[in-house]
């Protein structure tokens, strides 16, 4: 049974939220790796915004099998957006511009950190369209109200944002 459960969690799962004229909107969540299959995803069209705050793995053959299946979507004029991006997207993000220049980013998740209470969580950061600077939106702790903190060096976290 446990066993069961790991090889479902390595897998890439997704939820069509919503088709219309305007664009499709998907969440994804699991794992991308080298067996990922993307299934009908690979047949959209028009444009489609990936909702990523779920994928909580990315390995480098994933990033691989990601690649290719956005090459595949920009041969049939699809315009992705990605929004919501998980920590371990935005490293890969900062790791591969081939990456970065595939995909518009239109949000983040962002680790940060109480200096007080120590909590740490994510929030959700919009990216201004076209912006190359990182976003400093200023949140506060709901148990303390001090401003939260950054949990990596802003700069190094955005970086991905010079690459567009
Ligand atoms: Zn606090």
């Amino acid at each position: 049974m446990g066993k069961r459960c790991i090889v479902t969690m390595a897998m890439l799962h997704w939820k069509i939220t919503s088709r219309d004229p305007a664009g499709t909107h998907a969440v994804l969540y699991g794992e991308i790796n080298e067996a990922t299959d993307f299934g009908e995803l690979t047949l959209l069209r028009g444009r489609i915004v990936f909702d990523l705050t779920g994928i909580r793995r990315i390995n480098s053959f994933g990033v691989r099998q990601f690649l290719g299946f956005l090459d595949a979507l920009h041969d049939q004029k699809v315009i992705v957006e990605v929004e919501k991006c998980s920590p371990a997207v935005v490293s890969q993000l900062n790791m591969l511009p081939e990456f970065s220049r595939k995909v518009s980013v239109r949000s983040v998740q962002a680790p940060v950190e109480c200096p007080k209470c120590l909590g740490e969580r994510e929030v959700l950061v919009e990216i201004p369209r076209g912006s190359r600077r990182p976003p400093q939106p200023i949140y506060t702790c709901e148990e303390c109200g001090c401003v939260l903190e950054m949990s990596e060096p802003e700069d190094r976290y955005y970086a991905f944002l010079s690459e567009h």
